[in-house]
């Protein structure tokens, strides 16, 4: 896959003027506008607090805009029913085999243990745990647990994928392996994935664009497109493209900062 034909895919998410505002009064976003396409990577990058994760809740559905318009481009004008999210912490039953952790969503919809099975275990595989499916999370590294709970997003096939700094608290080498595996999967599945982060790096090495995001009050303040080809891997980490493109980024946040 190449990043040459992003701008040509259909429109997946139009954000217009989203805002907002919780009960107590914090400003946590305000006019955010925003385009995602079918199959696109894009990171949110921005500092502490300038409302990434609420940016991502509210295109979940978790909670809603106070203002603003979130348009999806469905059929029905409805929000995909099959959303995947995955979170900073695995949030593994602790008590439940992988297994059954990743049973999880098909259990909620009905879908009995036995009949799920090949999915979970396809899903197992895809994340490199198959041989995992019956041990305990206390059993597990944290990159192990964190690939539990891709597996867990990922039985369901959503065709969109939300990711709330989900390798934030691992160390710099495991987090780039998943990050390769994650665009690995990317390229394979095409889904539309949507991912935070405050790493700059980490931006600019998974992603087609990076919106540059600022706070006080929260909103988009610059758009950085990644051209690099795909697939990526150690070479573009080291290559001078990289970085430029961090210091663009890098530069985009200082501006939203001094602005
Ligand atoms: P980020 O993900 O960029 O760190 P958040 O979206 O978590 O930012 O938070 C944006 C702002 O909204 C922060 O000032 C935060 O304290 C505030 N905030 C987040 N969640 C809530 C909440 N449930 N109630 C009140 N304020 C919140």
């Amino acid at each position: 896959m190449t990043s040459a034909d992003a701008p040509t895919r259909p429109p997946l998410l139009t954000l217009t003027g989203v805002a907002k505002t919780y009960d107590g009064g914090t400003v946590a976003l305000s006019g955010v506008d925003a385009d995602i396409r079918r199959g696109d990577f894009v990171s949110l990058v921005g500092p502490s607090g300038c409302g990434k994760s609420t940016l991502l809740r509210i295109v979940a559905g978790l909670i809603a805009p106070s203002a603003g318009d979130v348009r999806w481009h469905t059929a029905d004008g409805a929000r995909p029913a099959d959303i995947g999210f995955v979170f900073q912490d695995a949030t593994l039953m602790p008590w439940a085999s992988v297994l059954d952790n990743v049973h999880l969503p098909l259990k909620l919809r009905g879908v009995a243990l036995e009949k799920a099975k090949p999915q979970l275990m396809d899903a197992l595989a895809r994340v490199g745990l198959a041989d995992f499916s019956g041990a305990f999370p206390r059993e597990l590294s944290g990159c192990m647990k964190m690939r539990v709970s891709l597996a867990r997003a990922l039985v369901t096939e959503p065709p969109v994928l939300l990711m709330d700094e989900p390798f934030a608290a691992l160390d710099e080498f495991t987090r780039e392996k998943l990050d390769d595996d994650l665009l690995e999967l990317w390229r394979r599945q095409r889904w539309t994935v949507i991912f935070v982060t405050h790493s700059i790096y980490e931006s600019v090495y998974l992603s087609e664009r990076v919106l540059v995001m600022g706070a006080r009050p929260g909103r988009v303040l610059d758009e950085v497109a990644i051209g690099a080809p795909h697939p990526r891997g150690p070479a573009f980490r080291r290559s001078h493209d990289y970085v430029d493109y961090c210091a663009a980024v890098s530069a985009a946040l200082r501006d939203g900062v001094l602005a």
